[in-house]
Formats: C-alpha cells, structure tokens, sequence
C-alpha cells in the first residue's frame, strides 16, 4: 500500500456545482485510490468555518450569479489564507463563476463586484451567453494536449499578463474575442470548462495530482498508468463531434 495520500478541500458545493463539477472531485480521488494512494476530501459548505491548513488541492466550482456572490462574500473573510496557500504552490482549480472571482472585479446585474484580487483579471459581463462545447489546446503540461469541455458564462474575462490556460480551438474562451481561454498562476488553475472537466481529460487530471504531491513531498511521486479506455474514449468522442460541429 502506498502510504503518501493528499487532502482535497470542496469549497462550497452545496453553492457552486453546475454540469457536474463534484465529477472532478470524484475523478481526483478515485485516480487516487485506484493507484493505492490516500485520499481525504474535505467539505467546506456556506457557513462552516474554512481553513486551508492541510489542504493539498482546493476546488471551487461554478453557480449562478447568486451563488457567485454568497461564495465571494465568504471568501472575502479568508482571502489572506486563501493567497497564502495560492503563493505557496497549493493547487486550487477554479471553474467558471470560482474561476471569477479570484479576479479583481466581476459584474453581477450591472454591478461591479469587487473580487478576491488572487489574479491580476477581471469579468465584463456580456449581452449574450457563451454557451456549447469548447475545445483547447494547452501546454501547461510542456507538450500541446487537447482539452474539451463545456461553458456556459455571460463573462467576460480579461487575463491582462497572466498566461493562459489553453488557447481555443472551439468555442468562445475567456471573452469570445483573444483566443484564450483560462488562467493558470503558480498551481492554480482557473478555467470556464465544466463538463465535468477532469474525467474526459485524465492527463490534466493527473497532472494537477502530481503537482499536489510535489508540493506535499518535495518530488514527483510515480503515477502508473491507468485503464483509461472510457475516459479516452469520452475525450476523442467530444474531441471529434465538437471539431466537426463548428
Ligand atoms: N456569473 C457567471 C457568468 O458569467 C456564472 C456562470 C457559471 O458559473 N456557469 O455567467
């Protein structure tokens, strides 16, 4: 039995969890466990004091524009530890409504919300809905990997100089206009992409896994290869259908 294991922190699910977002976090544990690693996952609903201490790999999912707002009201009370374990290299993977918040500002019915300030970006909000499936291509894994997902924002979202999580191939991205689609800042990883996004992308999932235990170990632990035929099989499924519908 392998004895290193990572502690997953669920902010909020009981809030933000549109498309099947908690399908990532069932898609982090099992990859986890199937390997013989531990796993611990940890539940961080409205009102529950929140603490980072522990944690390994955070994920905050996406909502509506009222449950944006409930979630970034609370956050507010824990944005230092929330930037002390972003500057220290913890993973935190943000989607969509998650994923603005951790900007400077988003808007909300008009309003301008004033964001957690994690990531230098900020959210317009748009006339229409980007709404369908997307297809990118990422690097941040050293080699181009296609990624496919699904969004569903009215956002606007503006990177200014961070770089971005994938370029689009598909679909409309951060703000239907650059070509960019998500962030990525030290270990986090903000994205539009529900889906949910990890079971249909195996290889990114393992990859934020593996950043997780560096993190905790100080080294790459050994990641064996999986029986992914019905994950490859689900990626080059929407990988061929989403190509071809555009
Ligand atoms: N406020 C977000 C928007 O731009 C919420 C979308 C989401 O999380 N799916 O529409």
């Amino acid at each position: 039995m392998e004895h290193r294991s990572l502690t997953i922190g669920h902010l909020f699910p009981d809030l933000l969890n549109l498309y099947g977002d908690r399908g990532n976090i069932l898609t982090l544990q099992n990859r986890l466990l199937w390997r013989g690693f531990g796993v611990e996952t940890v539940t961080f609903e409205k009102d529950t004091p929140l603490s980072f201490e522990g944690l390994d790999l955070v994920f905050l999912g996406g909502g509506s524009d009222r449950e944006q707002l409930l979630v970034c009201q609370q956050l507010h009370r824990y944005r230092e530890e929330l930037a002390k374990f972003v500057e220290s290299g913890g993973v935190l993977v943000a989607v969509c409504s998650g994923y603005q918040l951790l900007g400077r500002t988003f808007q909300s019915h008009g309003e301008i919300i004033e964001g957690l300030s994690l990531l230098d970006i900020y959210t317009e909000e748009g006339e229409n809905r980007f709404i369908g499936n997307v297809v990118i291509t990422t690097e941040i894994m050293g080699t181009p990997l296609q990624i496919v997902g699904f969004e569903n924002h009215s956002g606007r979202t503006y990177i200014g100089n961070h770089a971005p999580f994938g370029q689009v191939i598909s679909g409309s991205g951060n703000n239907g206009a650059d070509g960019t689609c998500g962030v990525v800042y030290k270990n986090v990883l903000g994205t539009y992409l529900h889906g949910p996004l990890l079971p249909k992308n195996p290889q990114l999932a393992d990859y934020l896994l593996q950043q997780a235990f560096m993190r905790k170990y100080g080294e790459p632990v050994g990641l064996i290869s999986l029986h992914d035929r019905a994950e490859q099989e689900a990626h080059a499924y929407a990988l061929n259908r989403f190509l071809h519908q555009s």
